[in-house]
């Protein structure tokens, strides 16, 4: 009898994790996946056609995905009477490695963001957002090819960890006199307040992995990006745990600017800076950012303005990992775009470069490269889905489907 009340286990074999978060996976590996709501299974069907045409196209049948559904957002609900059932955790947690459309948040009191709830549940520390440019997509900017950076944005503190008091509850008043009396702090009595926890251990780990990127990657420089010189203990710690880090970990292959006037040498070089200029320089100075480290509320900030500056939500990908469990969620990054589920309308790009994301960490590089050289050729022909097409002059619009079509003929 199935361990699971509505998921059907297929043939396959499952992923396997040693201790120090390194992914081995076999020639079969289930990888679990959320169609999503909305838009969310047009999305899927062309991805996941896209998917398995690039493993069928790099490995001619010796590798294979075995697909496994699990529930979250109004197809769970449907079934199981909840948004996010138990066992979708504990097949994650399983089966390590999972692939989601967008939920939606149910609208009412009291209900968090399902994607925030499965970070927090799940322990997925980095939020991981590559942001760079395909030649052809539209894009606000001049010269939207010299971004190329990838964000670790750390996912379980910060102003998100959702320690928040409503203004005049009774909890929040007797936190405003315990503030007053212990620490001299005067705090306005009709305020709301919010508690934003940064820790050392938060910090490093994401720091951690996000310099090991950069040397898996061959990346040159790690900046850290943060609001020190006014959140001196929270964010300015991030910033000085970061270069304790380098020194006390990567001194072989990173080294901090301070420590080498910004003349890195062959090491890779971290820096960092502070978040408003960093939205200035993203601008007027992109090519001098490669991977960037920061805290969660910066980080939402910085993925979506990044996004925007190579051709917006439609294309740009996340995945949201523990590195040191090896447990991953790849995810589209826009919502459910509820106006046009079902039309068969939507770019499925973000959903597909996600899926790049995943082939990544399996290890599965040939099947990533893949598709984005596929996808680099369809938007060289001028195929695109409809938020393409009417920023593009000459373009041919195609639906969803057609789309995924278009990429797997070019693979
Ligand atoms: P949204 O679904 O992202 O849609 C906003 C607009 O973005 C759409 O109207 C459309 O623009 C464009 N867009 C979104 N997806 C696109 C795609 N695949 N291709 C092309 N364009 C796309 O944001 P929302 O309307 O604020 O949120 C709707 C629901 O999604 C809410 O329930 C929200 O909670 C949920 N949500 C979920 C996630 C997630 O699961 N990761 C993230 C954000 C929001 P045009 O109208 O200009 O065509």
């Amino acid at each position: 009898m199935s361990k699971f009340k509505h998921i059907v286990v297929p043939a396959g074999d499952v992923i396997q994790v040693d201790g120090a978060g390194r992914v081995t996976t076999p020639d079969k590996p289930i990888v679990c996946f959320i169609e999503g709501d909305g838009t969310g299974p047009d999305i899927w069907r062309a991805s996941k056609r896209i998917f398995d045409a690039a493993v069928a196209h790099c490995y001619g049948g010796k590798r294979e995905i075995a697909w496994m559904e699990i529930y979250a957002g109004e197809k769970a609900s449907g079934l199981y009477g909840t948004y996010l059932p138990d066992e979708t955790l504990d097949a994650i947690r399983e089966y390590e490695v999972a692939i989601k459309g967008p939920l939606t948040t149910p609208v009412g009191g009291g209900f968090r963001s399902l994607n925030v709830t499965l970070r927090q549940q799940l322990d997925l520390f980095a939020c991981v957002r590559p942001v760079r440019h395909f030649e052809g997509v539209p894009s606000p900017v001049r010269q939207p090819d010299a971004v190329n950076m990838i964000i670790f944005r750390e996912n379980t503190e910060d102003v998100y960890a959702g320690l928040e008091l409503e203004a005049g509850a009774a909890e929040t008043l007797q936190l405003i006199e315990f503030c007053a009396r212990e620490f001299g702090w005067t705090i306005r009595p009709d305020s709301g307040i919010g508690i934003k926890p940064i820790s050392e251990t938060g910090s490093k780990r994401l720091i951690r992995a996000a310099i090991n990127y950069a040397v898996q990657q061959k990346r040159a420089s790690v900046t850290l990006v943060h609001k020190g010189n006014i959140m001196k203990y929270t964010e300015g710690a991030f910033r000085r745990w970061g270069y304790e880090l380098v020194h006390a970990e990567f001194s072989d292959v990173a080294v901090g600017w301070d420590d080498c006037n910004g003349n890195p040498g062959d090491k890779i070089l971290v820096k960092d800076t502070i978040a408003d200029i960093f939205l200035q320089q993203i601008l007027t100075r992109p090519r001098e950012f490669d991977v960037v480290a920061t805290m969660n509320l910066n980080g939402d900030y910085m993925s979506d303005a990044l996004a925007a500056q190579v051709g917006g939500i439609g294309i740009a990908p996340g995945a949201n990992i523990n590195y040191e469990k090896g447990t991953a969620i790849f995810e589209a990054t826009h919502g459910t775009a509820p106006k046009y589920a079902n039309l068969d309308k939507v770019n499925p790009c973000s959903m597909v470069l996600s899926g790049v994301m995943m082939f990544e960490h399996l290890g599965w590089r040939e099947a990533g490269d893949a598709i984005t050289n596929a996808l680099t050729r369809t938007f060289g022909q001028k195929k695109v889905t409809y938020d393409f097409a009417r920023l593009m002059a000459g373009a041919t619009e195609l639906k969803c489907s057609e789309f995924a079509t278009a990429v797997t003929e070019n693979l």
